[in-house]
């Protein structure tokens, strides 16, 4: 499994691609895991094979946690359990707590563009697995019904409405890579690279060099890169995009970014959005509701916040970005 790092690109993932230790001759261990519906790998950079290995097992066992935890397609994890729980008040753990406080406190910085309760309405387009679906307008209206954050209920557990349910889909991967990099950087690790689908969560120092180099994936090929960005260790990259888990039916394209005021796939003029900052939970959701918002909103929720960089793709192919960024 050991590898020179002699050629450039280091890791590919669906979305970004992550550059480093060109011509430099670091050693580094890469391994693959397939959870949450995602393709994940971590990279660890000089260290020997065998404390990669530990560090890999040590990795896995966090993903595995966590997925027993927040999944909504595993029967037993809280988010199941608080699905089913029928208006009850529901107890988890104090962690999944305060994922979902979290997640709430988004909605409220988005106006409510990202919100986990969107759950009835992406279950009826069938994006849990199983059959695609155009749901009809009774339908959608049915489903709105039960959305809307401002219904749950923290009594130290969590109570949901009756009908209601939450899906932190747009969050866990965030909430993940951070608690990886946290475990790593606590294993004493120097330089790694975590990459869980549409999230890149970098740890420490480049090898050869301070900043690592990041690609954004263009969103409308999947071979062509957009931009390429010069990112921090500790920093995060996460993107959101209408063409990463979609469907067509009758000529028509259908993605999985719901808008939670109107119940169907968000009508964005945005192609992608990608967000960069240290708080990865933070990006990930956020990356998912600036889609939902829109150029406008998103630019204007953007420029207030000193702490975020990003690069928008419009649909029409027009890329806005932060210049701290630039490479
Ligand atoms: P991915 O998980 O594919 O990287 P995102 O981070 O953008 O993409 O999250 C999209 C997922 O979040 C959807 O698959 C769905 O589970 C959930 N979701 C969809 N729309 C919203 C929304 N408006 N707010 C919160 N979660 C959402
Ligand atoms: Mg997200």
């Amino acid at each position: 499994m050991t590898k020179k790092a002699l050629c450039a690109i280091i890791t590919v993932i669906p979305l970004l691609l992550c550059f480093g230790c060109a011509k430099s001759g670091c050693v580094y261990y890469s391994k693959t895991f397939f959870s949450m519906d995602t393709v994940m790998e971590i990279t660890v950079y000089n260290e020997r094979e065998e404390r990669a290995n530990e560090l890999f097992s040590l990795c896995y066992d966090e993903i595995l946690r966590q997925e027993n935890l927040f999944s909504v397609s595993v029967a037993a994890s809280d988010i199941s359990k608080l699905n089913a729980s029928g208006g009850e008040s529901a107890e988890v753990a104090p962690e999944t707590v305060s994922l979902i406080e979290k997640a709430v406190s988004v909605s409220e910085l988005t106006g409510g563009a990202f919100d986990i309760t969107v759950y009835p309405a992406v279950k009826l387009w069938g994006f849990y697995g199983g059959e695609h679906n155009v749901p009809n307008r009774g339908e959608i209206a049915d489903a709105l019904t039960f959305i809307g954050y401002k219904n749950i209920e923290f009594t130290g557990g969590v109570r949901l409405r009756k009908g209601m349910g939450i899906d932190l889909g747009g969050i866990a991967k965030g909430y993940l890579g951070d608690s990886l990099k946290s475990l790593l950087e606590k294993n004493g690790v120097k330089s790694a690279v975590i990459s869980l689908g549409g999230n890149i969560t970098l740890v420490g120092d480049k090898p050869d060099k301070k900043s690592w180099s990041v690609a954004v994936r263009s969103p409308f090929s999947q071979d062509e890169y957009i931009c390429r960005l010069s990112v921090s260790g500790g920093y995060c990259v996460v993107t959101s995009g209408a063409y990463e888990r979609y469907f067509e039916k009758d000529g028509k394209t259908y993605h999985h970014i719901i808008d939670p005021k109107t119940g169907y796939p968000a009508q964005s003029d945005l192609a992608s959005v990608t967000v960069i900052g240290e708080d990865g939970c933070l990006c990930d959701a956020l990356s998912t509701a600036l889609f939902v918002m829109g150029k406008e909103k998103a630019l204007a929720f953007l420029l207030g916040r000193e702490d975020l960089s990003y690069v928008l793709v419009l649909e029409g192919g027009e890329v806005i970005m932060s210049d701290d960024v630039k490479e």
